[in-house]
């Protein structure tokens, strides 16, 4: 009886038909495979929108769907919120440690929002995306246009509200602005919409459809990680 010549899976020469002399097909194969997993380089992705569009929480629902991913603190020279703690939520520093970095170009991206520096530590998203971790990072609308010039390759998703009403209610019910503040917030973002155009991707964060929009920020996280790309990312 003839016998299978793929029936040992540990053959690493393969004598195929019409080549009887013998070719180490699973080794070559598998190199092939490897170099296929190598066209998947880790990603950038920037999550933008209007404040009180709902970032915070969407990102913090985000981190048990990709606990694998890096998603990068920011430094702010905002005063902290009650709950809020120094290295999770932001890198709190004054005006003149956030100079004095912003000085040895310590940001990938630095910004003003609402009288109050933010800037993005490269350091730590360079060494993520070197151990080959995706980053997650959250900034304004202006930070994201400025990392979108910076890297080309990060791709850009634009949170936008389902309407200016649920909008200015979610401001309203964080109590974080009141007065003033909150109205520039409101007036702020109604600017922040003509961005979206420029972004890759924009998802529509409606109320009380948390899941949705976290579903949809994840299918964009997993095409864009099958996606054929060769080169790193430069950060
Ligand atoms: P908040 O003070 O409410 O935490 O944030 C104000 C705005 O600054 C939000 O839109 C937030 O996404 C944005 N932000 C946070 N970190 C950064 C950053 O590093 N760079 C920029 N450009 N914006 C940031």
């Amino acid at each position: 009886m003839p016998t299978d010549p793929f029936s040992s899976r540990d053959a690493a020469v393969v004598v195929a038909p019409g080549h009887e002399e013998g070719i180490p097909l699973r080794d070559q194969a598998d190199d092939k495979i490897g170099a296929l997993r190598a066209v998947h380089e880790p990603r950038l992705f920037v999550i933008s929108g209007p404040s009180g569009v709902g970032k915070d929480a969407v990102i913090d629902r985000l981190r048990p769907r990709f606990p694998e991913a890096y998603f990068a603190v920011t430094a702010t020279t905002r005063p902290r919120r009650p709950g809020e703690i120094d290295g999770t939520h932001y890198f709190f520093l004054t005006e003149d440690e956030f100079l004095a970095r912003r000085a040895q170009d310590e940001f990938l991206e630095s910004a003003v929002v609402y009288g109050l520096h933010y800037g993005t530590p490269r350091g730590p998203i360079r060494q993520a995306l070197a151990h080959r971790q995706d980053v997650i990072v959250k900034v304004d609308v202006q930070g994201a246009a400025s990392i979108r010039s910076l890297v080309p390759e990060a791709t850009t998703i634009f949170l936008a509200p389902e309407s200016m009403t649920e909008l200015l209610h979610r401001l309203q019910s964080r109590k974080t602005d009141t007065g003033d503040a909150l109205l520039r917030r409101f007036a702020t973002a109604a600017t922040e919409l003509d961005a979206a155009m420029g972004f890759d991707y924009v998802i529509f964060n409606e109320a009380d459809r948390l899941e949705q929009t976290l579903d949809q920020i994840a299918a964009v996280v997993t095409a864009e990680r099958c996606r054929v790309r060769q080169h790193p990312l430069i950060v």
